[in-house]
């Protein structure tokens, strides 16, 4: 067999061909960053490349001052005697697998991925490879995602109801990716749109994109009482709960999350009603995913590992656990 293209360190994937790291968990020389989000995109390196969707959102999160070099999806670029070229993802704006080829020998890393298309970000692209990287956040059987059409009409309807009520609507979602698929599924008939400072940075990449979003007010806007009573108030579960204390104390909670699929995960978020809406693939997800790229070599990384490595073993895969020694 060919020898590893990459190999888990201490400061997270490297390649040593390339001499770089792919979303690094410390800082490093040259970080290659499949996307915007923090647990993904650190601060402290040197050197970032992305691909040209991302750079934006990167700059955003990392800071004006970082230096950024960013690649248009599917063009490649060498770095040492590695080519790599970006393929998009279908996580959120910008997202993209790795796709590092070394004397024909391909490997790709998924980063966050989700085959199901959305219209705030570039939809999945298999890319043929020997060795797929794949995130299994939601690996396991039991997180099946009802279309997103449907969810959005369950949160539209939530939305409704508590607005007939006069109670606002207070929904949790991430700031990037999560936030923006929600606003860009309400209905602003039915109320103003209101989302938390953390949100609203993103929201100018993704119109320039091309994706349609209603008008967005910030907290601080003026809306008269009555007005705040049918409002949907979007705000991150890691928001400063005091400065959110009205909308909070006053409204009907929500969360989008796939966690949201089981009921623990549901009681243990403090919300009312939860909707498993997710960016992530889902187990069939992940299987077409890995079917797509005709690859052999799988190593799983970030959630259920071992139920996916025992299955895709089952299934006559080459599967091990990123960072162990597989078969
Ligand atoms: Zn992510
Ligand atoms: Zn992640």
């Amino acid at each position: 067999m060919s020898e590893d293209l990459l190999k888990q360190t201490p400061k997270g994937l490297y390649c040593p061909v390339g001499d770089f790291y792919v979303d690094p968990i410390k800082r490093v020389k040259r970080a290659v960053i499949t996307h915007a989000h923090m647990d993904h995109a650190r601060q402290g390196s040197e050197n970032y490349l992305c691909s040209s969707t991302s750079e934006k959102l990167l700059k955003i999160r990392l800071g004006k001052k970082t230096y950024i070099q960013s690649l248009n999806y599917g063009k490649k670029s060498k770095i040492g005697n590695a080519q790599v070229s970006f393929h998009p993802a279908g996580h959120i704006l910008g997202s993209a697998q790795v796709r590092i080829e070394v004397g024909g020998e391909v490997w790709v890393v998924s980063g966050d991925y989700n085959p199901a298309k959305d219209i705030t970000c570039e939809p999945f692209e298999p890319v043929t490879c020997h060795c797929f990287i794949t995130e299994c956040t939601f690996g396991l059987p039991v997180y099946r995602w009802r279309p997103q059409v449907e969810l959005m009409k369950e949160i539209n309807e939530w939305w409704k109801r508590n607005a007939e009520m006069g109670k606002p609507s207070v929904m949790l979602a991430y700031s990037l990716g999560k936030a923006q698929r929600v606003i860009a599924g309400l209905d602003p008939g039915i109320g103003p749109i209101m989302a938390h400072e953390a949100v609203i940075p993103y929201l100018p990449a993704h119109r320039e994109y091309g994706v349609v979003l209603p008008e967005v007010k910030t907290c601080r806007n003026e809306i008269p009482k009555e007005q705040f009573r049918k409002a949907i108030v979007i705000i991150p579960p890691a928001a400063d709960e005091s400065k959110w204390h009205k909308a909070l104390r006053k409204g009907r909670t929500a969360m989008v999350s796939g966690w949201m699929t089981t009921r623990g995960a549901k009681k243990q978020s403090k919300v009312e009603s939860g909707f498993a809406l997710s960016d992530h693939a889902d187990w069939n997800g992940i299987l077409m995913a890995i079917q797509s790229t005709g690859a052999n070599k799988i190593l799983a990384t970030h959630g259920n590992t071992d139920a996916l490595v025992r299955y895709l073993n089952g299934m006559g895969y080459e599967s091990g656990r990123l960072g162990q020694k597989s078969e």
